[in-house]
């Protein structure tokens, strides 16, 4: 393994630790793991900061998504236009729920869903739109929005990159229908293991999707529909309960680095994706760079970690190419010349110098 002397991030808890000791000693104290008063409370203070009436915790970001669709009633025959650039998670979660993913380009400044490509792409058997807010950068919402009303479409927002983001001043993931949210440790707001969250104004949708998560049980022993077994556990929502407080201010400091690598980075002619909408929340940031291997091997012979998200669009997968292809030549260009540079948090302004240093000496 080797180490850097800048990380792409750090997971072991900092300023959070106090916070998290006590989280967890009390979870143990309690004796209670699973679907208790922590899951309860994190539900009610998650769905507030996302200005959503109703919180439901689930397994995994992608148990989310699929648990959303199941909810809706879609699954076999119905087809759910998404994004070519995202985890391939995304589209995995469509077809455990029995949908078709159907990929619809992106937009080549945003990184995000084209409507345009969305319009195209509509067929009979289309049910949703599952745009991803990619990066943290919100979707154009409002032309989605506009699109599925006139269509009749179901929007369901893929907010695992995106927690507190906003577009055009409204939390994301409160235009569609549900919205999915990751607790994987490396996003915005990270769990110590796996944990997932559907949100949703929908009332009556949130209490099936409870059902479904739990085995699709209406009562205890009693399954009234075909559930799965995806339940944030105790332990976990107890961690995000004590993390949540801290993720505004988690969120700013992801801005204020942001506003330094662009600043830093303006003079060297590398392509970096444009801030579309102030509600940007940087999960990540990427540059592109037509020599992007050649660049992200000398940041690594130099000490700097970065990432690629994503190598391979989509619909390029061996795991989806049973689905017909998808031409999505942005998508292609864009995952031939992403590049995630480290940004976190607690992230050093002596850290941001040195990559962005490092940058701007190998594309003199
Ligand atoms: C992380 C992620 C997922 C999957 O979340 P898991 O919790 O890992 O299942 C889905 N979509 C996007 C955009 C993600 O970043």
């Amino acid at each position: 393994m080797t180490t850097f002397r800048v990380p792409f991030m750090r997971l072991v808890p900092g300023e959070d630790r106090p916070a998290i000791d006590a989280a967890i000693r009390r979870v143990v104290e309690r004796g209670w793991y699973v679907l208790g008063p922590e899951v309860e409370a994190f539900e009610r203070s998650f769905a507030a900061a996302c200005g959503a009436a109703h919180a439901v915790g689930v397994g995994t970001g992608t148990d989310a998504i699929a648990i959303i669709l199941r909810g809706l009633g879609l699954g076999p025959g119905d087809e759910v236009i998404t994004t070519p650039v995202s985890a391939a998670y995304t589209a995995l979660a469509c077809m455990m729920a029995g949908a078709t993913p159907v990929f619809a380009d992106i937009d080549p400044r945003r990184l995000t869903i084209s409507p345009s490509a969305i319009e195209a792409a509509i067929t009979p058997r289309t049910a949703a739109i599952l745009p991803v807010h990619l990066y943290g950068q919100p979707a154009d919402m409002r032309a989605i929005m506009a699109i599925a009303r006139a269509r009749g479409l179901a929007v369901i927002e893929d907010c695992c990159q995106s927690h507190l983001a906003t577009c055009e001043g409204r939390p994301v993931g409160s235009s569609g229908v549900a919205a999915a949210y990751s607790f994987y440790p490396t996003k915005n707001l990270g769990a110590l293991g796996d944990g997932g969250a559907i949100t949703t104004n929908d009332a009556g949708l949130a209490e099936r999707m409870k059902r479904i998560r739990n085995g699709g049980q209406t009562d205890r022993y009693h399954h009234g529909e075909m559930g799965v077994n995806s339940r944030l556990d105790e332990m976990q929502a107890a961690i995000l309960s004590a993390r949540l407080p801290l993720l505004a201010g988690w969120t700013a400091a992801r801005r204020a680095r942001a506003a330094t690598y662009r600043q830093l980075l303006a003079a060297t002619g590398l392509e970096v994706p444009p801030e579309c909408d102030a509600g940007h929340v940087y999960h990540l940031f990427p540059i592109l760079s037509p020599r992007r291997d050649q660049l992200q091997a000398a940041l690594r012979a130099d000490g700097i970690e970065t990432l690629i998200h994503y190598p391979v669009p989509i619909p390029r997968q061996p795991a989806l190419e049973a689905l017909s292809p998808a031409v999505c030549p942005e998508a292609d260009r864009v995952c031939a010349q992403v590049l995630s540079l480290p940004l976190y948090p607690g992230m050093s302004e002596a850290d941001l110098r040195a990559v962005a240093g490092a940058i701007r000496r190998l594309t003199a």
